[in-house]
């Protein structure tokens, strides 16, 4: 790394790495010819420096003071210059966005004299000491770690004496009696001045963002969108330009598109006379971005010529920043602009129609996480009350919990299992916590761009914010809308897509994009534009799109005939897992139980027999609606002692009869008998799987010939079965080899029997580390592998799957031991390897092998992009997760990657 800060001029959008995502794209403006106020980008090289050893590099200050110099002479105006003097912005800038999560510092350069050289005329004196109360403040919270409450209650107090609601208000006078107020508040807190030097102030600004990386807030939002804590974050240096000098300035945000609908056209918000940050938290109410074509139409109309030129440069949705001081237009920032679900697959459908970008580009677009949040269900509202209030429908969906007024109470009562609704006036980056913890948020102020607006969106959560007729009482822990007080705790039915609150539950119905999948993910013919949502003809165009390009197969993982028609319509194309242990549950539990207590042969014979007519009638149902289709059936799996009543059950029977002086029911006796035999300390690794088949004579055979039987069965009633039998749990060749004999052995025997040649493929698990070990080995007698990831990932950790998630994993996750649950996400560095291995080993040893995953992982998107890459046949998943395998299957051959960047 040759320099850690760069002009703007030299960046662009391709360097987000190195200058963060507002550095490249501020660069990326400049070089389009945009009015950005000139500055420079300190590298995210110097911040991990910065926070790899503690000090910046020992270089920074120098390059700064280049660049400065470079500046101020372009300029004409140098840093604390008594006479009108140059101000700098101070702004983190991550290469992910981070809304608000970290420090921005403005009006860097002020002093007790610069002020003064500021304010230069009497017009221009209010403006000057706001700039310096302003800077006060936020060096004095940001930089000097000053609590903020402090400055806001003396703010808040003069605010009263004069009888008004905002700072807008304040005259000169009383802008020079805070800022002196909250130099001494910080003389007291810190016990040293607030500085006047401004190259002091600018190099203590840069630091301060750096640490900002590792703020509490910054930490969970980057743990809740998976954004490494590697990166560090870069800082802009910026000239200042200024919203607040009357009412022909102003700062406001831009959209190309409505980023919760998709719809085309111009959104934002506009704050006349107000800096950037007025705007984003939310604390005055802005106007809509439209109003500014009255108010001033010539910057306007040169905003809307900008915001075209972006869209049309990034082919795609861009949001910005904005200001306009004294007439004169300036872009602030502008970035590729989050968006709802739905906007994402509108926008991306609107973009290929524009003839901006290909399909398969519109495919990339979007994501299976997104596809999942359009299948959640919507409020049926037919019957519903009047809403309690309505607001700005900010973030879509709808979410239903018990209102709660705080971070903290909203994070306590989730961790508890209850849903809950966050209520506030407006939300700060203090809150993320609670937004994490919500199923929704809900605000008083603010519009679609405020920040609740943003991370609500960002995160996928539903949102009303700026629902006017709510009075939120934070510290009464309640709010009132329409004359009704809402208790904490009382149920609201949260509308986002509406922007409408009920009280009480509100029914949900599906999504229109869930009844589509079911309908077998069709449009109906000949349909026009109002038969279908279009959100619907959004989705069918990407999936029809995924469905041409993927290489991966897409399978289900279902175990009777209901699910497996399910599975069909939204698109499996075959079952990749059929569990058998189910089927053992219920009436037929009293077989499982002879077999188990069977005293001998004969006996236990016998309550196979009676078995294998239900197994069978299971079988033929499954194959019949998976007709044509590969189905992959699995010996039984969990250890036997799973179908036994349970111990301490018998005990107390056994003893209670015993107590009472009379003889226990045999049967009782014998279950309890064989229990206390069974019993295993940790069954996950016990008499399970493979192991189960080798010892308990008879299972195998069985549960083989009922599956022979039922594909015999349907190939007289004329159909197409292609049963597979996989085995579970194998962790040897030989295990295999031996199960394989018998196997074969029953499919011999029952297509002689029949006279119908009964091939069905046998295969394994692999989903022990030995067995990917010595996957070479195992590919000999297997004609499939299926990864069962679920095993795999608990083995290869030692996490004890049924234990682990509650006992230790909220606490991995906040160490950052991992960003996601292993059985959530493929752990690539360690089970992913061992995918790699044994996909590697054994198509060598057997180069048609098929090879799938069934694990919960194959319906996860990020894990369907690396098994792609992993060079997987298919994925199988539950029949819900379908649609989203079969997106991801299509996005990642798009890609053609096994592991790089897939956010
Ligand atoms: C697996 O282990 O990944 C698997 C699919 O099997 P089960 O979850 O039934 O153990
Ligand atoms: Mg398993």
């Amino acid at each position: 790394m040759d320099r850690y800060v760069y002009d703007f001029a030299e960046g662009g959008r391709d360097r987000a790495d190195l200058l963060g995502g507002k550095g490249a794209n501020l660069a990326e403006m400049v070089r389009m010819g945009l009015p950005v106020p000139p500055g420079f980008t300190v590298t995210t090289e110097a911040c991990r420096v910065f926070l790899a050893t503690g000090a910046p590099p020992p270089e920074l200050d120098q390059e700064i003071a280049e660049h400065l110099e470079r500046l101020e002479r372009a300029a004409g105006r140098r840093l604390g210059q008594v006479d009108d003097p140059l101000l700098l912005s101070v702004r983190s800038g991550a290469r992910f966005s981070m809304p608000g999560m970290m420090e921005t510092i403005l009006d860097i350069g002020l002093n007790d004299y610069a002020v003064l050289g500021l304010a230069k005329t009497p017009a221009r004196e209010r403006f000057a000491w706001d700039s310096y109360r302003r800077l006060v403040q936020m060096f004095g919270t940001t930089v000097m770690g000053v609590d903020g409450a402090l400055f806001e209650d003396v703010l808040t107090r003069i605010e009263h004496q004069h009888h008004v609601v905002d700072d807008a208000h304040l005259d000169t006078c009383d802008l020079i009696r805070i800022v002196e107020t909250y130099k001494d508040i910080i003389r007291e807190r810190t016990g040293e001045d607030f500085p006047q030097d401004p190259h002091e102030q600018l190099r203590r600004a840069v630091l301060a963002v750096f640490g900002s990386w590792n703020a509490e807030r910054a930490r969970v939002y980057r743990r809740r969108e998976h954004i490494p804590d590697d990166l560090g974050t870069a800082v802009n240096i910026q000239t200042m330009v200024f919203g607040n000098r009357g009412a022909d300035s102003g700062s406001g945000v831009a959209f190309t598109r409505d980023p919760a609908t998709g719809r085309p056209g111009v959104y934002g918000d506009y704050l006349p006379d107000a800096q950037g940050e007025d705007v984003v938290s939310g604390t005055r109410d802005a106007v809509p971005l439209q109003e500014l074509e009255r108010l001033d139409p010539a910057s306007y109309e040169k905003l809307c010529g900008h915001l075209q030129r972006l869209e049309e440069h990034y082919r795609d949705l861009c949001d910005i920043e904005f200001t306009i001081e004294q007439g004169r237009l300036w872009m602030l920032q502008t970035r590729v602009g989050k968006r709802t679900a739905q906007a994402a697959f509108g926008i991306a459908g609107q973009l290929v129609d524009e003839g901006l970008i290909s399909l398969d580009e519109a495919l990339e677009r979007v994501s299976g996480e997104g596809l999942a949040r359009l299948m959640f269900p919507s409020f049926d509202t037919s019957d519903a009350e009047e809403p309690l209030t309505r607001g700005v429908p900010a973030s879509p969906g709808a979410a239903v919990g018990a209102a709660v007024f705080d971070s903290a109470e909203a994070g306590r009562r989730a961790a508890a299992g209850e849903r809950v609704v966050l209520v506030r006036p407006e939300t700060t980056p203090d809150d993320l916590p609670g937004m994490v913890a919500a199923q929704a948020v809900l605000t008083s102020r603010g519009g679609k761009t405020s920040h609740a607006a943003v991370v609500a969106r960002g995160m996928g959560k539903v949102c009303v914010c700026g629902a006017e007729g709510l009075v939120v009482d934070p510290r009464g822990r309640r709010c009132t809308a329409g004359g009704v007080t809402v208790e904490e705790g009382t149920v609201l039915s949260v509308d986002g897509t509406e922007g409408r609150v009920y009280l009480g539950e509100v029914p949900l119905v599906d999504s229109v994009v869930m009844r589509y999948f079911e309908g077998g993910g069709r449009l109906p013919e000949e349909a026009g534009e109002e038969d279908v949502e279009q959100v619907v003809r959004d989705v069918h165009r990407l999936m029809e799109r995924a469905d041409a390009v993927r290489r991966l197969e897409v399978r289900a993982n279902a175990d009777t005939p209901e699910d497996a028609a399910r599975a069909r319509r939204f698109g499996a194309r075959g079952i990749g897992l059929c569990r058998t242990e189910h089927m053992f549950l219920g009436e037929r539990r009293g077989y499982v139980e002879t077999m188990i207590l069977a005293a001998g042969d004969a006996e236990r014979e016998a309550a196979l027999a009676e078995l294998l007519p239900l197994q069978r009638r299971d079988f033929v149902g499954i194959l019949e609606a998976m007709d044509g289709l590969p189905v992959t059936i699995r010996l039984l799996d969990p250890p036997l002692h799973e179908f036994l009543p349970d111990a301490v059950e018998l005990a107390v029977r056994v003893a209670r009869e015993e107590a009472v002086g009379r003889e226990p029911d045999a049967r009782d006796t014998a279950l309890l008998a064989a229990v206390t035999r069974m019993h295993e300390e940790n069954p996950m690794l016990g008499l399970r799987g493979v192991r189960l088949g080798l010892v308990v004579p008879g299972l195998v055979a069985m549960q083989v010939r009922a599956v022979a039987e039922a594909v015999v069965e349907r190939v007289r009633a004329g159909g197409s079965p292609r049963a597979q039998i996989m085995v579970p749990l194998v962790g040897a060749a030989a295990e295999l080899h031996l199960v394989r004999d018998e196997v074969e052995r029953v499919l011999a025997q029952v297509s002689e029997e029949s006279g119908v040649a009964v091939d069905c493929p046998v295969g394994t698990m692999i989903e022990l580390p030995r067995a990917a070990l010595t996957a070479g080995r195992i590919a000999r007698d297997a004609d499939f592998f299926s990864f069962g990831t679920n095993d795999l990932t608990q083995t290869t950790w030692g996490f004890s799957r049924d234990d682990v998630e509650a006992a230790f994993f909220p606490a991995y996750l906040e160490k950052g031991v991992f960003e996601t649950s292993p059985f959530e996400t493929i752990d690539r560095d360690g089970v992913g390897r061992l995918v790699e291995l044994a996909v590697a080993e054994g198509r060598a040893a057997r180069p048609d092998l098929e090879v799938g995953v069934c694990g919960e992982h194959g319906g996860d998107p990020e894990s369907v992009r690396f098994f792609h890459g992993a060079g997987l046949d298919y994925v199988s998943c539950s029949p819900f997760r379908l649609p989203v395998a079969r997106l991801e299957a299509g996005r990642a051959a798009l890609r053609g990657v096994s592991g790089s960047d897939t956010r």
